[in-house]
């Protein structure tokens, strides 16, 4: 049985919680399985032998590093290919985002291997991995067990928990490869921070949600401005996001964040079951709908039947008189 590898995503010299998170359920299951667990990076200066030999202190053994294009799916399959190849591991785990289904997805497609996505669980059962999924709406189960000599799992985003072990720090060791000529077809061209991108929506306690009901692009900025009176942040759902009026950061729901804020405030979201699944936790959920019909309202603890165009601005004037 060889040891687990997982995928560490880093920005700006800082590593990735849904990365770290990874690591910390890659150790617990290592050591349930009795082998190691070990971390891929690829990236360039930033990465320094300090930044990645923290990794330890969630249990990573040893952190494989090579220099290579960052945020690129490509060269990152190259590389755990290669580490994969050199030394054996029979589990991959990845934090999840689209980053990480890209590199899982092309890693399986490489090494003949099994792949399960969206897992929310894993357990060791004789001696293998066992993957859990949500399906048909969250409402179900399924377990994957893996043949072959290489399983790889996709965590859903913040499945797993970050937890500091304590050990110490990781050894880094230098990975030396050429990369297929494929992966050079594709380059960075830019990297930029996103709209609402510089606010962790799993940390805010308020959180203004917009859907398709804002109408285009330009409506969120009625969120923004509830959200920035009231001290939170803005999130979406995915019709929202898929039609490119907001980053997926900010998704709530089966394919996104969940979250549990203690107020959350809905508006023209229709509360669609993946959407619910996202946000049912939150403390105090306030709808803002004009249909009366329209399933947010059963689940939640105040509705406001009529259209958001003008009660969002007249809840953030509101909200500004009353602060003074
Ligand atoms: P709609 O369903 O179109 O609702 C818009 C609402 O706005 C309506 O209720 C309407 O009455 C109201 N409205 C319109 N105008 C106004 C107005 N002026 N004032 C007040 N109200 C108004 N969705 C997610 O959100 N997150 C996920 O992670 C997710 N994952 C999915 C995964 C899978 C596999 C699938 C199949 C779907 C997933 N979805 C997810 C999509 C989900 O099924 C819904 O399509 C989506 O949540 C609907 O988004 P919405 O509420 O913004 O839009």
């Amino acid at each position: 049985m060889g040891g687990i590898l997982v995928y560490v995503l880093h920005y700006e010299g800082a590593l990735n919680k849904n990365s770290l998170g990874a690591v910390s359920e890659g150790a617990k299951l290592a050591a349930e399985l009795g082998v190691d667990c070990d971390a891929v990076v690829v990236g360039g200066g930033d990465l320094t032998n300090e930044l990645i030999g923290t990794l330890g202190n969630y249990g990573a053994k040893k952190v494989y590093r090579a220099e290579g294009a960052e945020g690129l799916a490509q060269p990152v399959i190259d590389v755990m290919d290669k580490v994969i190849g050199d030394n054996g591991h029979s589990y991959v785990i990845f934090g999840g985002g689209l980053l990480g289904f890209e590199i899982g997805a092309g890693l399986a497609a490489r090494r003949n291997a099994g792949v399960t996505m969206e897992v929310t669980g894993v357990s060791v059962e004789g001696g293998k991995l066992v993957a859990e999924r949500p399906i048909l709406g969250d409402s179900q189960i399924s377990r994957s067990h893996y043949k072959g000599d290489l399983g790889i799992i996709i965590g859903r985003i913040n499945a797993f928990e970050v937890k500091e072990s304590g050990g110490g720090a990781a050894e880094v060791v230098d990975v030396q490869l050429e990369y297929s000529p494929w992966s050079n077809q594709a380059t960075m061209v830019q990297r930029g921070e996103q709209r609402g991108a510089d606010v962790n929506i799993e940390d805010a306690n308020v959180l203004v949600a917009g859907g398709r009901g804002l109408g285009k692009a330009e409506g969120f900025q009625l969120c923004e401005d509830l959200a920035g009176v009231l001290g939170g942040a803005v999130a979406a759902t995915r019709a929202v996001v898929d039609a490119g009026w907001y980053p997926y950061a900010a998704q709530i729901g089966q394919t996104g964040k969940s979250v549990a804020p203690k107020l959350y405030l809905a508006a023209g979201i229709s509360g669609a079951i993946q959407h619910k699944v996202g946000m049912q936790a939150s403390e105090n959920i306030v709808a803002i709908n004009k249909d009366a019909n329209a399933p947010i309202f059963e689940f939640s603890d105040l509705g406001i039947v009529g259209d958001l165009n003008k009660i969002l601005p007249k809840l953030t004037e509101a909200v500004k008189a009353k602060k003074g």
